[in-house]
């Protein structure tokens, strides 16, 4: 691409990209790397990070080298930049001999703006020689927390990339991540041996998308109850804990009518590939499967992400849930959880033969998730809270902001529930104690004696299902655990003994109330497809048929859809509807060469909606 030297970043945003302003640190960024200084940036997936090192790789002579782990990715990057005229290329596993003598070629002759490439292809000797042999604008370490080897996503070769800086002390390198406590922000700057980098560290927030952790037994109805009300077209994933709940789960979707793909470890390579890339590709699809699927996802409008059980820590949560609404429009973290979740949770904890110490931290980290869930608060605050950032205000934007949640006093029922545990011997679940203190006539219950307790039958105030929801929460609130002996027996810990005694004053335990079905619609209203509720009908039409143009002009070209346009530019095309060339430039998300190269298509599908319309 000719970049004239009078080109400023901010002339370049507008022009290539689109966009009318940065934001976050983007333009102290820029300017670091510009007067070739090295810089480290923490920036929430979402962001904008790519635009950080794009800018000033086309600004400065010589080729920008972006080393990322994501070799799936890199397709599509380069395919991104290529519909904006840069030229775009990428060295991986994937290219045959003579494609990779064609980066070469261009590399060597000057033709080529960025270059992706994974970190064990830089570390090769025949790259090292051959970008020995041209000029290099500037390095970008992608996914810069790949360095740490206490993080679940090390790679060894990241280690070695502090030979970047012997070799080439002259160029200015740019770690990126989205994740990255203290200590790994350390780690970055020490083993990429970063020179007085300058940092730019953003919140962890992700104000765009709505966080909401139902609690349910009813897993796959309250998921149907969800994508029908919230999301009945639109892309997203489900995650399931096992295979067989992936198999079960895509197939019940399919028979249902909507068209859902299944992924995980399990499946064959090639199946695996091809439902990926068809999730990318395609419009609406559901996703489904283990956490197997996910690094990697860069797909911007994902606008749900949804559990279908307990994720393990606050991490896995946060990191899975993350993947919604990377195009900042609005996006759903939905979860569903019951006493069966809460207890499989705190059995993998206890049965995990880690040792001691590695035991005490995965108790902490179960104990956060089981708060989260059990939350009547805020829970951006608490999530925010958990990486050590605080948010002044409630956000709004959770279930529990829009619908607060009753909590009651629930001692006496706590006292009873426990009671019960103790006086059935604590060797029975939460079911049969439950049917215990309903005082259900059952053969197994008269068998053991358990009909002539003093517990027996003293718990008619509650149904079962309340009863169910009291046991959750006093497991998940550590009064009751589950045995890892006897599968999901329950016993008294030391807690639940300080509320039992009676000499003691005990505290008021405090519970949510269940939630009856109807009250979800209390509250603000949040229907529609999330991403376009602001949208009218017309307007809405009007989006579809602009979706139906870009879907097909990106199979025209074997592309990703949002790399025509993103979907938040098809809104603003909606909703403003330019009638010329120059008023489609003021859209968000056109540049010059996007205009030129799609502006007549759209105006056409604007103009034959309005006059048929
Ligand atoms: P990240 O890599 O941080 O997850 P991306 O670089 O993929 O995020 O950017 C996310 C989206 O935001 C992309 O669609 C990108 O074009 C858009 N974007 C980036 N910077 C801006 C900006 N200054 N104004 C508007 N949109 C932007
Ligand atoms: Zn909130």
């Amino acid at each position: 691409m000719d970049t004239p030297a009078m080109q400023t970043p901010h002339h370049m945003l507008k022009t290539l990209f689109g966009y009318d302003a940065f934001r976050h640190h983007q333009a102290e960024i820029i300017d670091a790397l510009l007067a070739g200084r090295d810089v480290l940036t923490l920036m929430p997936t979402g962001g904008g990070k790519s635009i950080c090192y794009q800018i000033p790789a086309l600004l400065r002579p010589g080729t920008g080298i972006v080393i990322s782990p994501l070799i799936a990715l890199m397709q599509d990057q380069a395919d991104a930049l290529r519909q904006l005229g840069v030229r775009a290329a990428l060295l991986n596993s994937s290219l045959d001999a003579k494609a990779q003598r064609q980066v070469e070629q261009q590399l060597l002759a000057g033709e080529l703006d960025i270059l992706y490439m994974a970190p064990e292809r830089l570390l090769n000797d025949w790259t090292l020689d051959l970008l020995a042999r041209c000029d290099i604008a500037l390095f970008a370490i992608d996914e810069a927390h790949c360095v740490s080897q206490w993080g679940h996503d090390f790679r060894k070769e990241y280690q070695q990339l502090s030979m970047l800086h012997e070799r080439y002390p002259k160029v200015p390198r740019i770690a990126l991540t989205a994740t990255a406590d203290v200590r790994t922000r350390g780690e970055i700057v020490s083993q990429l041996a970063l020179q007085q980098a300058q940092v730019f560290i953003n919140s962890f927030d992700r104000p765009n998308i709505h966080y909401a952790i139902a609690e349910s037994g009813g897993g796959r109805d309250a998921l149907w109850k969800f994508l029908c009300e919230q999301h009945p077209a639109d892309a997203g994933i489900v995650y399931c804990l096992s295979r067989n709940g992936v198999d079960g789960t895509s197939q019940w979707l399919n028979d249902k009518g909507r068209e859902a793909l299944p992924y995980h470890a399990g499946l064959p390579q090639d199946v695996r590939q091809r439902h990926q890339q068809r999730f990318l590709r395609e419009e609406g699809l559901i996703m489904v499967a283990t956490i197997a699927f996910g690094m990697g996802i860069d797909k911007p409008d994902v606008r749900f992400v949804a559990h279908m059980n307990l994720p393990k820590n606050i991490e896995a949560y946060y990191q899975e849930t993350g993947r919604a609404g990377r195009d900042g429009l609005p996006a759903d973290a939905w979860m569903s959880y019951g006493l069966k979740d809460v207890i499989n949770l705190r059995l993998f904890t206890d049965n995990s033969d880690a040792e001691e110490q590695f035991k005490r931290v995965m108790h902490q980290k179960t104990d956060a998730m089981l708060g989260l869930c059990e939350l009547t608060s805020c829970r951006r605050q608490a999530l925010l809270a958990y990486f050590d950032e605080q948010l002044a205000e409630p956000c709004g934007n959770c279930d529990n902001c829009i619908n607060p949640p009753e909590t009651w006093d629930a001692t006496i029922a706590a006292q009873k529930a426990l009671s019960c545990v103790y006086r059935t011997g604590e060797g029975f679940g939460a079911q049969y104690v439950i049917h215990v203190l309903l005082g259900k006539e059952d053969e197994r219950i008269s068998r053991n004696g358990h009909d002539m307790l003093s517990t027996f039958n003293i718990g008619g105030e509650h149904s079962g299902a309340e009863w169910r929801g009291i046991f959750r929460q006093l497991i998940a609130h550590g009064y009751l655990a589950a045995d890892a002996e006897g599968f999901g027996v329950l016993r008294l810990t030391p807690k639940a003994w300080g509320l039992l005694k009676k000499s003691s004053n005990p505290q008021p335990v405090m519970l949510r109330r269940l939630r009856k079905p109807p009250r979800e619609k209390v509250g603000k209203k949040r229907s529609g497809s999330a991403a376009r509720q602001s949208l009218s009908d017309q307007d809405q039409a009007l989006f579809e048929a602009l979706r139906a143009l870009r879907s097909r002009l990106a199979k025209e070209q074997n592309v990703p859809p949002y790399v025509i346009f993103p979907d938040r530019t098809l809104n603003e095309l909606a909703v403003s509807r330019p009638a010329t060339q120059a008023q489609m430039l003021d859209v968000s998300g056109v540049g010059e060469v996007k205009r030129e190269r799609y502006g007549e298509d759209f105006l056409n599908e604007i103009r034959q909606f309005e006059s048929g319309a």
